[in-house]
């Protein structure tokens, strides 16, 4: 099969730019500045790719030279993008690929120039690429879809750019620049639009996967303590409910500061929140695995505890509402002392329903707040056990 290189050139040219102008335009919605890196790269793709169409004018330095060149530099661009993307910081090392470029004007005349400068093209193009890709390895938080997608998209398309480069040194091959033959260039100019699609569309699907994750995160936690809010608590305690038998009874407590108001009043807002993060940290501290935590909303918590015990529920509420007292009463001095109330309810069998479950806590967490406060009260099924 021969593809004729001006057709398959004039089709990079156009699908480049429309990649950038997709990126530019999706830049202009979520403003990443990845984006622009990357939609910059396929611009200078799609310039880089006219001026290779003028080789076949004889215009060999910018046809050959710059065009080439620039197909280093949006590779450059690329890799500027992920680095953004990952928060990576680039060694300035990199430079010297310019003047790498730059010496490859004094290459001599003969036949073996073709040979020399698609080598050190495709070396360049490979080793920024398979950069890019090494940048979007997994470490520490794991990665979107659509970032393991480009990690592979560039990982791939960067080993094809090494393949080329050592596939000059096979004897007999034909590379002939200037004219655009050889099967290698031939295979490489199908590679080229293949990449440029796969490349545009995992980098959109690399920020859209972020946002949604950031906004599915968001959605899930209170602003404040970073705790679960109602809805998320909605989501995951069917599965924690389900799992409740004689052998694994469930619990939930419902904690409520007692004269919070007083902290509000006399210290500020801003003092009040704090006293909220410090009640989520001890919440967070104290949670065995498996169980989940939430802010129900103003200085109301609730735990939800699975395979737990009628002791190791009091024996968690006791201990909470002793590490909070003794903060708080170091931190603030009221007239009421600002304790914990915890209304706790244990079932051995899935309760009809969430909220079923926080009515039954609600009405201990009453009988604490009644009893006198800096108490917890337990109900098993209907009756008040301590
Ligand atoms: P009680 O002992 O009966 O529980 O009374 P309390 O003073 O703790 O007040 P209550 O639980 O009835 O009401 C909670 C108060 O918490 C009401 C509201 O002003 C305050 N509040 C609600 N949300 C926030 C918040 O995000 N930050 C701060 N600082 N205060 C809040
Ligand atoms: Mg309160």
């Amino acid at each position: 099969m021969s593809l004729d290189p001006v057709t398959m050139l004039t089709l990079s040219i156009a699908l480049a730019a429309a990649a950038s102008l997709y990126l530019a335009i999706e830049w202009g919605s979520v403003r990443e500045p990845s984006l622009l890196f990357w939609s910059a790269g396929f611009a200078t793709i799609s310039i880089g790719t006219i001026l290779a169409l003028l080789r076949g004018s004889g215009l060999l330095v910018i046809g050959i030279w710059f065009a080439n060149g620039l197909l280093v530099t949006a590779h450059g661009l690329f890799l500027l993008g992920v680095a953004r993307f990952t928060e990576a910081r680039l060694s300035r090392n990199w430079y010297l690929i310019i003047v790498v470029w730059v010496g490859m004007l004094w290459l001599p005349n003969d036949p073996s120039w073709s040979k020399i400068m698609l080598a050190t093209n495709s070396l360049l193009v490979s080793v920024v690429t398979l950069r890019a890709s090494f940048l979007l390895r997994p470490h520490g938080k794991s990665l979107s879809v659509g970032a393991v997608q480009l990690r592979y998209v560039l990982l791939v398309h960067g080993l094809f750019y090494f393949a080329k480069a050592l596939s000059v040194v096979i004897p007999g091959t034909l590379i002939d620049l200037a004219s655009l033959r050889g099967e290698i260039i031939q295979v490489s100019l199908v590679e080229g639009a293949m990449a440029i699609m796969l490349i545009a569309l995992s980098m959109t699907g690399t920020e859209r996967y972020r946002r949604e994750k950031r906004i599915a995160r968001l959605a899930a936690r209170d602003p404040l303590t970073a705790l679960y809010n109602r809805r998320a608590l909605e989501v995951r305690a069917p599965r924690l409910l389900e799992g409740v038998s004689a052998a694994r009874p469930g619990a939930l407590l419902l904690i409520d500061i007692d004269h919070f108001k007083l902290v509000n009043d006399l210290f500020g807002h801003t003092a009040g929140d704090r006293l909220l993060v410090t009640l989520s940290e001890m919440i967070r501290s104290v949670l065995p695995e498996g169980s989940l935590a939430a802010r129900l909303g103003g200085d109301e918590f609730v735990i939800l505890l699975e395979n737990t015990s009628l002791e190791q529920v009091v024996s968690l509420g006791d201990h909470l509402r002793a590490q909070f007292h003794q903060s708080a009463s170091q931190t603030f001095a009221t007239p009421a002392a600002v304790t914990l109330s915890i209304g706790a309810s244990l079932f051995d069998q899935a309760p009809a329903s969430l909220a079923a479950l926080i009515e039954l806590g609600d009405a201990a967490l009453y009988e604490s707040k009644r009893g006198g406060r800096d108490r917890i009260r337990v109900v098993q099924r209907a009756s008040v056990q301590s």
